[in-house]
């Protein structure tokens, strides 16, 4: 393409050839990984010494050597006395041998000084090392005094009783730890047992991280207009640290190839690693491709990956530093970070693979998959009738809330192109142990759950919302797969909410009701102190007048209709799912009106006419009804306090 078309046509700029070519060559997720493996491993570790309290964390370099004994001497086990066991031979209840006491006390960190000679003994206190001559203890509680030095035996003690020989610990000689274990708490305890202060450790790799993106703001300073906040600069920054490396946040950078050129080399000067995201995708502000190509040998090993989602991945090697540019949904640059990168960046800090828990669970609807793209879906767990259920958590790679909400992931192979409904999956786990929710509740979710949900969270319960929608969530509650099911579902036949769309096995929970009604932004004169059916009369008579619709199936969305009697006005197609994306399309001025409920009206400071109420009930399975934290939502949902906290925040509990 030619400068010119650039100039003329920004639009070809961005989806035209040039872009097509990047990813002429798209790898599978095996080949990228064995070419960029390949490119960078073998590799020296360098080590470095560090005090053990520093340690923790890092790789041992080298293997350690059990530099003495432990313990140290032939050490007693009980409080009692040093003996010589073939003395006590013939000792039984009714026959006690008699021994005389030697002239010393062994203490815990005393040595002894004078032997067990036959017929004698010494006290010896746990810990203290056996004299001389002795070769068990006897327990003083196995003992009677006889006098003021001697003492009464009455039954026989074999050789070595309560006795640790030295080295029976570690011997000296041993191999303690091998290269390449993980220093934790076990392994500095075996270290400061045979006396070791500091130990070599492979150096952690200094990883640099650098954001792409004009849009990109830091957490913690005012979001302009069309900007969002930096997310992939912390969860990177905070997932090498965590992957035995050592990161170095360098904050976001314009998608300027200059200002990027420099950044970039100032990164690789003083790392081992870099790591950027975004830009990565074919945008035409998106340079850092390019730059790599300039950075060193051998460059580019792989830009576009099977991977889903991560396809825009980019790897490379420049001079035999990792350079690796994530894709910019913070989703997919937390997956491919995870599954192509942690590797990488664990064997150069001298760490083992990671050993992520796995668990099976059922998959409970059909998860449809790319052909062709290894598949990563995030999946709640929940506890079904017989075993785990793993549900499909992902709203897509922008999001990041799907990641902090999900137990873990699993895996949809590049040759399916669906994983059936009732599979048995392998789900890797974010976190080293399954915690199953007390309360399971899917459906749609609202801002009021929240509120009476708060009780039991403090109350230790763990409390799992899945929001799938009202009709999702009546599908889970038929299959029993939730508690609870909120559904705020009209039945325009009967014009009643909710009731009429229970199965067998379910009953109505009342919950409360949320008014719905028609958003403006204060001050619009067209809707000024109109009722709803005048606010939508002076909006369709406004031709410049632009509407926020709701999807097909929406409650509200019938509403809408009904108002509309027939009329398509400007903006009718574009149909949000949620009351917030209404809100925010009318509160950024994209459209001029919609219909919204009146808490989140209110909390994005926009005009509200009310309409009708909408019901949000719960439809709960009756077999799970007398579960504790199920009794617990109901006694939080007819507290005072949660009936207060609804009806201050705008809802009407019902
Ligand atoms: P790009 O690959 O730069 O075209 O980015 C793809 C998408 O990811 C865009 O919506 C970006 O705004 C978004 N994105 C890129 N970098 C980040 C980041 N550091 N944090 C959050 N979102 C990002
Ligand atoms: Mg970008």
């Amino acid at each position: 393409m030619s400068r010119e078309m650039n100039n003329q046509n920004p639009v070809s700029r961005q989806h035209g050839s040039v872009d097509q070519e990047q990813f002429l060559t798209i790898l599978s997720r095996e080949d990228a990984i064995a070419r960029f493996t390949a490119a960078l491993f073998p590799r020296a570790l360098p080590g470095e010494p560090r005090r053990l309290t520093d340690a923790i964390g890092c790789g041992l370099a080298s293997d350690i050597v059990a530099p003495l004994d432990v313990p140290p001497f032939d050490r007693s086990n009980v409080d009692g006395f040093a003996v010589r066991s073939a003395d006590l031979a013939s000792a039984v209840e009714s026959a006690a041998v008699r021994l005389r006491l030697n002239d010393e006390v062994i203490a815990c960190g005393t040595a002894p000084t004078r032997p067990v000679l036959s017929g004698t003994a010494t006290p010896i206190a746990t810990g203290g090392p056996l004299p001389r001559g002795a070769d068990a203890v006897v327990m003083v509680e196995h003992t009677q005094p006889s006098g003021n030095r001697a003492i009464e035996v009455r039954r026989a003690a074999s050789p070595g009783q309560f006795v640790s020989y030295a080295g029976s610990d570690i011997a000296r000689g041993e191999a303690l730890l091998r290269a390449g274990t993980v220093i934790g708490s076990r392994e500095v305890g075996m270290l400061a047992a045979c006396g070791i202060a500091e130990v070599s450790v492979v150096r952690k790799p200094r990883v640099a991280v650098l954001s792409t993106g004009d849009e990109l703001v830091q957490p913690g300073e005012t979001l302009r207009p069309a900007a969002i906040y930096d997310t992939n600069g912390a969860i990177v920054t905070a997932a090498i640290n965590e992957n035995g490396g050592e990161a170095a946040f360098l904050g976001a950078v314009a998608d300027d190839e200059a200002a990027l050129e420099a950044a970039m080399r100032r990164a690789l000067a003083d790392s081992d690693m870099l790591v950027l995201s975004g830009g990565t995708s074919k945008g035409a502000g998106d340079v850092s491709h390019r730059i790599i190509a300039r950075l060193g040998q051998p460059g580019i090993i792989a830009h576009g990956v099977a991977l889903k989602p991560g396809k825009p991945l980019c790897l490379a090697v420049c001079d035999g530093k990792p350079v690796v540019i994530l894709p910019g949904f913070p989703t997919s640059a937390m997956f491919t970070f995870h599954d192509m990168i942690v590797p990488v960046l664990r064997r150069m800090a001298g760490l083992p693979p990671r050993s992520d828990a796995k668990v099976t669970a059922k998959v409970p609807v059909r998860i449809a998959s790319e052909l062709g793209r290894t598949e990563f879906v995030m999946v709640s767990l929940v506890e079904g009738t017989d075993g785990l259920i793993a549900y499909p958590s992902g709203k897509g790679s922008g999001a990041i809330t799907s990641f902090a909400q999900a137990d873990g992931f699993l895996k949809v192979d590049a040759l399916a192109d669906q994983m059936p409904a009732g599979t048995e999956a392998e789900v890797t786990l974010f976190t080293p142990h399954v915690r199953v929710p007390d309360l399971v509740i899917v459906g749609s979710h609202c801002t009021g759950l929240d509120l009476v949900t708060a009780p039991l969270a403090r109350a230790g319960l763990l409390v799992r919302s899945i929001a799938v929608g009202s009709l999702g969530g009546l599908a889970a509650a038929k299959r029993g797969e939730c508690d609870l099911a909120p559904i705020h579902l009209f039945d325009e036949k009967t014009e009643t909410y909710n009731e009429p769309f229970l199965a067998e096995g379910l009953e109505l929970v009342p919950g409360w009701r949320r008014m719905q009604g028609i958003v403006f932004r204060k001050g619009d004169r067209r809707f000024d102190g109109l009722d709803a059916q005048g606010a939508v009369r002076a909006a369709l008579a406004d031709s410049a007048c632009i509407m926020v619709n709701r999807n097909q199936g929406a409650g509200t969305r019938i509403l809408i209709d009904r108002l509309l009697d027939g009329a398509r006005p400007d903006g009718y197609w574009n149909q949000p799912k949620s009351h917030n994306a209404v809100a925010a399309a009318v509160a950024q001025h994209r459209a001029d009106w919609g219909m919204t409920i009146a808490p989140v009206a209110h909390a994005v400071d926009l005009g509200f006419i009310p309409l009708a109420e909408e019901h949000y009930d719960f439809a709960l399975v009756t077999a799970r009804k007398q579960r504790p934290a199920v009794q617990a939502f109901f006694d939080a949902l007819s507290s005072d306090e949660s009936r207060a906290a609804l009806t201050k925040a705008g809802f009407r509990p019902a």
